[in-house]
């Protein structure tokens, strides 16, 4: 995945579990992507249910997007 990728809202560079949580929660063909606190504002969540989820996946090893 290119590293190059920046949250379209606050343009922080974005790490590969963000795009792939966004890819996971929002659209699976989604061309630009938001941070984790974008999200989370978004989502009318936070960012911890989200960072939650990430380690989630990470951990169960279920979901091709966190390999
Ligand atoms: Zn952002």
């Amino acid at each position: 995945m290119p590293s190059d990728r920046t949250c379209r809202n606050c343009r922080v560079p974005l790490q590969t579990d963000d795009v792939a949580i966004y890819l996971k929660l929002v659209s699976r063909s989604a061309k630009d992507f938001l941070c984790i606190d974008c999200l989370g504002v978004q989502l009318e969540c936070g960012r911890e249910p989200i960072e939650r989820l990430i380690q989630y996946y990470r951990d169960s090893g279920m979901c091709v997007l966190f390999r």
